[in-house]
């Protein structure tokens, strides 16, 4: 199979074996990834099953933005598969844009077109990638816009919005795309404090709504409450994993006692 990236193992010269159980929406299979002689992902893998919320915590620059970003193929691992809805999206044969609309992602900048409206701002890109008529993408637009309940800002310009408020037009936007799963990295790190609990309770919906979701995350109260999993990264790789009350409680390694220790 030709593939993208670099294939074989780094170590072993190996290729993979190309062995996935196809239940996960989403596998992450032996992912590594350099940034030139820096390795920062050292070989992740994870599953992600539909319906599940999962909270990913973890040092700065431990690499949980690059994994997320590996997950939609925004970065390309050096070595290891994506396998989303039982298909090697590391195939160079993959649509990746296709992929990338069935694989959301919000970051903690919202990205808004200044000069567009609101309603705009999400019906562009419906008409764009999902191909919709003018009128069909406005109905699709208000309609992701109500479920943020952004219904009265649709006229507004992005520039009159607070922070929180931009940021539901951002996962508004995602959304537009009817993608099977969410990925967000740390959408309310840089919001006033005031703002934050708006767009944790658009999360609140989308986990009642059965959306599933990757979210890197500081709210460690929110992963607790909302996650089904919680997933600890340290120095590149999962260092621990699971119900995150019971993590939280009584972590089983000594970095995450420390890392929640720290935390204070
Ligand atoms: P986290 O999100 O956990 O803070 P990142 O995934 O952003 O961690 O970063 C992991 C490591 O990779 C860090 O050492 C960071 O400096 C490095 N890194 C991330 N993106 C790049 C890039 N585009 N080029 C070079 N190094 C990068
Ligand atoms: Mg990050």
């Amino acid at each position: 199979r030709v593939r993208r990236g670099t294939s074989a193992d780094p170590k072993s010269g190996r290729w993979p074996r190309g062995e996935w159980n196809s239940s996960g929406l989403i596998q992450a299979q032996g992912l590594h990834k350099w940034f030139g002689d820096n390795e920062v992902l050292h070989g992740i893998d994870l599953t992600v099953d539909t319906g599940e919320v999962i909270a990913i915590i973890g040092p700065s620059g431990s690499g949980k933005s690059t994994l997320l970003r590996c997950l939609n193929l925004l970065e390309l691992p050096d070595y290891g598969q994506v396998i989303f809805k039982g298909q090697d999206i590391t195939d160079v044969r993959v649509d990746l844009n296709a992929v990338r609309s069935r694989i959301g992602i919000v970051f903690q900048s919202y990205n808004l077109f200044p000069h567009l409206s609101v309603l705009e701002n999400v019906a562009i890109a419906l008409r764009e990638i999902r191909k919709l008529s003018r009128r069909e993408a406005d109905v699709a637009a208000r309609a992701e816009l109500h479920r943020v309940g952004l219904q009265d800002k649709i006229d507004a310009m992005p520039g009159h919005l607070s922070g929180g408020q931009q940021q539901r037009v951002a996962i508004a936007r995602a959304l537009g795309m009817k993608p099977d799963v969410m990925l967000f990295d740390e959408i309310t790190s840089a919001l006033d404090p005031e703002l934050v609990g708006e767009v944790l309770e658009v999360l609140r919906m989308l986990a009642s709504d059965h959306m599933t979701m990757v979210l890197v995350t500081h709210e460690m109260s929110f992963a607790r409450e909302v996650g089904t999993r919680l997933v600890f990264m340290d120095d590149g790789r999962i260092v621990e994993e699971g119900d995150p009350r019971q993590l939280f409680s009584a972590p089983k390694t000594e970095r995450l006692k420390r890392f929640l220790v720290d935390l204070g």
